[in-house]
């Protein structure tokens, strides 16, 4: 059988974030300042999701033929699979058409968070929803054909739930080939590429109300942490990656499994760099050191805003004010660089609180601050506890970047505009470049001026040369 994936990178799209809903760039409002804030972002080649890589290994291990392609759709294929975003929608859906267009008519499939969340985005459309995790597909590929019948001049999609995977161990490594992974690089965590995006776990146990990643399941599944080195391993000698994104929502929730992945990631052939997201209070600085020592250059966390009441208003448990702190000091004495998430644009919000939210970043002082406007997430609690404050339905602003709430005394642009004034306050400032200079562009701790070097790429590597045999 021939299946196509389609997929798109218009409209900036990094499919694989907000679990899977898929975020934009920020839009580089304010000037040239503002610019240059997007132009840093826009660097990279995020690899494209991940359910992608893993479709392509799973259909070719049912022995299927499998093309990859960027908004075009190929003519003859059987099968279509979309994974659609929240911001692409629109051009999802007349990809859809276009192939449905075709006569025989292919069967057309509609996978990820979006198939679950907004089924009524695909109304219309003779499509096959898949509910449920993608990988599924490795062993219910023929049961959502046959219940997807015969392809009809119908309207509506039909529905398949096909659950979870049980066993993530059981799934084969993502197959990255069709991809040109040489490209994919995220310049934000890492300065050795190509980079690839890699799995310990899925799902999280906490339960944050505005939370896409927990929209479908609220507990936790992990892999072998030796068959994730053995997949870094693979990745480095089929495609070349140095450096790898761990798309966990929650690393380092089991301690133990943590220390062996470690263990085993310091046996690989070569050094490696690797990123991580996780909470403050869950990666302590045993935790921090050790993966330090086998390549750990970023962190990603949530800070969100200082304001405790809002977090525990939207049910984020809230973290003391110091540990965040130390902690962001502890990962720059480490070498670390630490991108943390801060949230404006609550329909509460005032000038002053958004500016309080700015403050605050800059007295933590992570190496890169990405605030995000709020967004009500289809299937979260805070999408029905908001829905009657949500000014815009037109699904292709949800880019986190750009307002779509009704505020109670701020007006759309005035979020926007103070959005771009946290953006460049942000960068914009000699405090960011001495505390962070080093970190950002490595190649400066060749030259031992100013200030202290933070653990280095160079020095990493020698800690883990094997100590020289004794005379
Ligand atoms: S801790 Fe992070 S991943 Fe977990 S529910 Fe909260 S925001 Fe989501």
């Amino acid at each position: 059988m021939r299946v196509v994936l389609w997929d798109t990178r218009r409209r900036d799209v990094a499919k694989d974030f907000a679990g899977g809903f898929g975020v934009g760039q920020y839009l580089g409002r304010g000037g040239l300042a503002g610019w240059v804030v997007r132009w840093a972002f826009k660097r990279d080649r995020r690899p494209v999701a991940l359910a992608f890589a893993y479709l392509a290994a799973i259909f070719r291990r049912l022995g299927h033929q499998v093309e990859y392609s960027e908004d075009q759709v190929p003519p003859g294929a059987d099968v279509y699979v979309f994974h659609p975003s929240l911001i692409t929608l629109d051009l999802e859906r007349q990809a859809i058409e276009a192939a449905l267009a075709q006569s025989p008519r292919p069967k057309v499939l509609v996978t990820g968070i979006l198939a679950h969340a907004l089924p009524e985005a695909f109304a219309g459309l003779n499509v096959t929803l898949v509910r449920g995790e993608v990988e599924q597909l490795l062993w219910k590929f023929d049961d959502v054909l046959s219940a997807a019948g015969e392809p009809t001049e119908s309207d509506g999609p039909v529905t398949v739930n096909v659950g979870s995977v049980r066993d993530l161990d059981a799934l084969p490594f993502p197959d990255w080939s069709l991809f040109e992974p040489r490209q994919f690089r995220i310049a934000y965590d890492f300065w050795r590429f190509p980079t690839a995006y890699i799995q310990q776990s899925r799902g999280c146990t906490f339960s944050c109300n505005y939370c896409p990643y927990i929209v479908v399941e609220k507990s936790t599944r992990f892999r072998q942490p030796e068959l994730v080195a053995a997949e870094m391993r693979h990745g480095m000698a089929t495609h070349g990656f140095r450096s790898f994104k761990f798309r966990d929502p929650l690393f380092g929730l089991d301690r133990s499994r943590v220390f062996q992945l470690a263990e085993a990631i310091g046996r690989l052939p070569r050094p490696v760099q690797f990123s991580i997201e996780g909470r403050i209070d869950l990666l302590r600085p045993d935790v921090l050191s050790e993966l330090r020592r086998v390549g750990l250059t970023s962190v990603t966390v949530g800070i969100e805003t200082p304001d405790e009441g809002t977090l525990r208003y939207y049910k984020r448990a809230p973290i003391k004010d110091d540990r965040q702190r130390e902690f962001v000091a502890l990962c720059r004495s480490l070498g670390i660089r630490t991108v943390a998430g801060f949230m404006i644009g609550f329909p509460d919000d005032t000038l002053r609180s958004i500016d309080a939210v700015l403050k605050y970043a800059r007295l933590v002082s992570p190496t890169f601050a990405n605030f995000n406007v709020v967004t009500p997430y289809p299937g979260t609690e805070f999408f029905e506890e908001v829905r009657e404050q949500i000014a815009s339905f037109d699904f292709t602003r949800y880019n986190v970047y750009t307002p779509v709430m009704k505020y109670r005394y701020l007006s759309a642009d005035d979020v926007a505009r103070a959005h771009a004034r946290c953006f460049i306050g942000y960068y914009f400032r000699s405090h960011w470049l001495a505390d962070h200079a080093r970190l950002v562009w490595p190649w400066l701790n060749r030259w031992p001026f100013g200030g202290p070097q933070p653990a280095g790429d160079a020095q990493i590597i020698r800690e883990r040369r094997p100590p020289a045999k004794a005379a």
